[in-house]
């Protein structure tokens, strides 16, 4: 891993880089680059032996001009004011550039979840939602799960807003499983966008995606599932890595059973139909025609780049390259699909889980997919013009020019009040 970029700045410098080719006013600009309000809350909740502890909490919600705020909730010693305030601003262009009717909002709470009992971040999470519960609703601020949170904590999230506003809103929290109002097709939904993206860079480059090779850094929800697909799709697996290391085979292997060799042992070093371990940072450079970073932040720094040989990179995960990594990267042509589309099929579907609550009429497997599939087609095609009408060399600028125009529109539409 590499040096840490602070990942506020790093959205402002791509916000910047981005608006000089925009014709919009540096002061609207500035408005895009900051959030609207961020709640920073001081929680005191009782332990189990009878003590009190004191938990710092978030909510961003940085932009509302196109819809509902919408983002996820973590619970990470690492969160940070800042960190909530980008992730907030990713999820605003990311909403923007699939172009699904919602703003962008993130929260997280500084805490190591496994140093509590159940019942105790159960009061930890109730104490968050009695807080929050006059910034969220249907209508204002939809949060979901993130990292180190799930179904349970939203739904104690769900209750405690429920009780105390005396409704029924299943619409206010999305990601819940299926019994309690989720959607079909949510599980699968971020690996999916992101071959869907990776899919249509190859056709746009005029690459073949049957045969071409595939490492995928990160073995989770994100990276496996975008593994799998990818490799249904006819481009073969070679690599893959996940906390412990990286599994390599130059013929490649079965995403399903590398998955299963996990599910059994915690990992998929060990596979037996990987010829070789290699570590993470092989993982990343490996000559590959295509790269899908899955696991965490600054996965690749500005030296790290020098060493990356795929010829395109489809972001499952969020913001893997530092800025320096970017322009690396540009400068050696090679396409990069950025988070905020590539990785869109999560907050997707999590906008037709909402319209699905407030339908009360629920979708099938097969039409989440479709509408998915159209969504993120639709946002590459955008993303293609923007990066041809400017003459562009970095598909993530083109993106953001996309998406921030979108909401400027937005804002400068509606007018200001007061
Ligand atoms: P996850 O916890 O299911 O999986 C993370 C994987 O990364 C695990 O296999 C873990 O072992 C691996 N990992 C951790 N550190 C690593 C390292 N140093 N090298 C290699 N692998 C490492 O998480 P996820 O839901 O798959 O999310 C992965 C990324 O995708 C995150 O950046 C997340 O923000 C992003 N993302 C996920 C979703 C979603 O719907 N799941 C949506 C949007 C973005």
């Amino acid at each position: 891993m590499s040096e840490t970029a602070n990942p506020f700045e790093s959205l402002q410098s791509q916000i910047d880089e981005a608006a000089a080719y925009l014709d919009i006013g540096d002061d609207v600009i500035e408005r895009l680059k900051h959030p609207e309000r961020v709640l920073e809350t001081n929680l005191t909740v009782e332990l189990d032996d009878g003590s009190l502890e004191r938990f710092k909490a978030f909510r961003s919600q940085f932009n509302g001009d196109r819809g509902p705020y919408k983002g996820g909730i973590r619970y990470h010693p690492q969160v940070s004011r800042d960190e909530v305030k980008a992730l907030s601003g990713w999820m605003t262009y990311k909403t923007a550039i699939v172009d699904i009717p919602l703003g962008g909002g993130k929260g997280g709470i500084i805490i190591d979840p496994d140093d509590y009992s159940e019942s105790e971040l159960e009061r930890i999470t109730r104490a968050f939602a009695k807080e929050l519960t006059p910034m969220i609703g249907e209508d204002r601020d939809i949060p979901a799960p993130d990292v180190n949170t799930g179904q349970r904590e939203m739904n104690w999230i769900k209750d405690t807003y429920e009780t105390l506003e005396n409704t029924t809103e299943p619409g206010v929290i999305t990601g819940k499983d299926l019994n309690s109002g989720g959607s079909e097709g949510r599980v699968e939904a971020t690996g999916r966008s992101t071959v869907i993206a990776a899919r249509e860079a190859f056709d746009y480059l005029d690459k073949d995606l049957q045969g071409a090779t595939v490492a995928v850094q990160g073995y989770g929800n994100a990276g496996w599932i975008a593994a799998k697909l990818i490799d249904e799709m006819g481009a073969t697996v070679v690599a893959a890595s996940d906390s412990s290391g990286g599994i390599y085979n130059p013929d490649g292997f079965d995403p399903v059973a590398a998955k299963e060799h996990k599910n059994e042992t915690g990992s998929v070093v060990g596979f037996h139909d990987a010829e070789a371990e290699i570590t993470n940072e092989d993982v990343l450079t490996l000559d590959v025609d295509l790269l899908i970073p899955a696991a965490l932040e600054n996965a690749i720094d500005g030296d790290l780049a020098e060493d990356v040989q795929a010829d395109v990179i489809s972001e499952a995960a969020n913001g893997p390259l530092t800025p320096e990594a970017d322009a690396v990267l540009a400068d050696e042509d090679v396409f990069v699909v950025p988070d905020i589309l590539a990785n869109a099929g999560g907050v997707t579907v999590s906008y037709f889980e909402w319209v699905q609550n407030r339908q009360r009429f629920y979708w099938s497997e097969e039409r989440v997919n479709e509408e998915l599939e159209n969504i993120i087609v639709d946002g590459f095609d955008a993303l293609v013009e923007a990066l041809e009408a400017n003459a562009l060399d970095n598909p993530r600028t083109a993106t953001y020019v996309v998406a921030i125009q979108r909401v400027a529109d937005a804002y400068e539409e509606a007018g200001s009040f007061p």
